[in-house]
């Protein structure tokens, strides 16, 4: 297990916030997983995949950290299927390619998004109708005390919209490595997403390949500032910072977007509701921005700290809360340690 120094977390998060970490331990194998366990399980630990879903402090850091680097792989056919076991540390897009290339469809949907295959199920990452869950298997993890190591099948994450039990477990697991079911088929459906199908000059549920779908993702979330981009301050965010809230149909606020949910409520637009707020996209706060692209991402303009970042939500969820008595959930984690 190496140790890595001079690790400042601004350089490894898309926020590009977070200070020195004195203690980083680069997981390259599971021994190293093991190793890690072995010498600082005993004390509280933070796990790094692409530090695309974390707002870090801006002071020194002495917790030690897992920086997650497992990109092996392995692949067995079941049918019309495929079951790849793919290691914590490989960058999902990379993932999302390869899958496309082969021609096993499941994923295309979420192309682009930022990341790491380990950190893939923990809030159930989604786009474009799709979300991951629909390609998971399980979930191979270590326990961060024991070094007992464990499967989690499908039914046992307990997924839902931006959410899996992995989510509410403190960081006491590494993710070693995450089995996707994938499908041998060239075509995709494209599902309820207009905007999708209207940028591949198609009617919505008609089929387009799924190399196809993926290039016309990867452009829409481009012009979203989706998609990280070292020269798009944009992009310098974790994506959505806030989560569309379910609520129940009766409490959703005059003219705002309403969508179906499965869980009998529906979901609504925080975009919307941080617009009406009279949050407008460029909004600044010291060196943090709603992005000029899209609403829902927080975004770094260049010097801002992670203080800037945590007064602007904060600014944000209560305009909201005083406007429309909704209470807005964030997506990424904000570290205190
Ligand atoms: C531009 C942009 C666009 C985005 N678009 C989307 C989107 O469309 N949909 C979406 O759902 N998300 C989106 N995100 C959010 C983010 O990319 C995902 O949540 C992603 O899965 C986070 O992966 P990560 O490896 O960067 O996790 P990190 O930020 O490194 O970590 C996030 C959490 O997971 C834990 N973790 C990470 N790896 C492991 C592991 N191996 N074992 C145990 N715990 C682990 C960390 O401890 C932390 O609590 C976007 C982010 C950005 C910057």
């Amino acid at each position: 297990m190496r140790q890595l120094k001079g690790f400042k977390l601004s350089d490894h998060t898309t926020l590009r916030v977070g200070g020195l970490a004195t203690t980083v331990c680069e997981i390259q194998s599971p021994s190293d997983i093991q190793d890690f366990v072995h010498e600082y399980g005993n004390q509280d630990f933070f796990v790094l995949g692409g530090g695309s879903n974390i707002v870090a402090p801006d002071h020194e850091i002495k917790t030690p950290i897992a920086f997650m680097q497992l990109v092996n792989s392995s692949a067995k056919t079941d049918g019309d299927f495929v079951e790849i076991n793919a290691g914590s540390g490989m960058l999902w897009d990379d993932f999302v390619a390869d899958a496309v290339d082969q021609g096993l469809s499941g994923v295309e949907t979420l192309s682009g998004i930022p990341g790491t295959v380990g950190a893939s199920p923990i809030q159930n990452i989604g786009a474009y109708g799709t979300e991951v869950n629909s390609s998971i298997k399980s979930v191979q993890l270590v326990d961060g005390t024991t070094g007992k190591s464990r499967i989690l099948t499908n039914e046992e994450l307990k997924f839902s919209y931006r959410f899996s039990i992995l989510k509410n477990l403190t960081s006491r697991f590494i993710i070693e490595n995450v089995t996707f079911r994938l499908k041998r088929d060239k075509n995709s459906k494209i599902t309820n997403y207009p905007q999708v199908a209207e940028s591949l000059g198609i009617n919505p549920g008609e089929s387009v390949s799924i190399k196809e779908l993926r290039n016309a993702i990867l452009a829409i979330r481009k012009s979203k500032g989706m998609i990280l981009d070292s020269k798009d301050h944009d992009t310098f965010s974790v994506g959505s910072f806030f989560i569309n809230p379910i609520m129940e149909k009766d409490k959703v606020p005059t003219n705002a977007p309403m969508y179906e949910n499965e869980s009998g409520k529906v979901k609504t637009s925080a975009a919307w509701l941080i617009e009406q707020a009279g949050f407008e996209k460029g909004f600044r706060l010291g060196g943090a921005m709603i992005s000029s692209k899209h609403t829902l991402a927080i975004a770094n303009s260049g010097n801002a700290t992670a203080e800037d970042v945590i007064e602007l939500s904060n600014l944000i969820t209560s305009g909201v809360k005083q406007k429309f008595g909704i209470a807005l959930t964030i997506e990424p984690r904000i570290l205190k340690f």
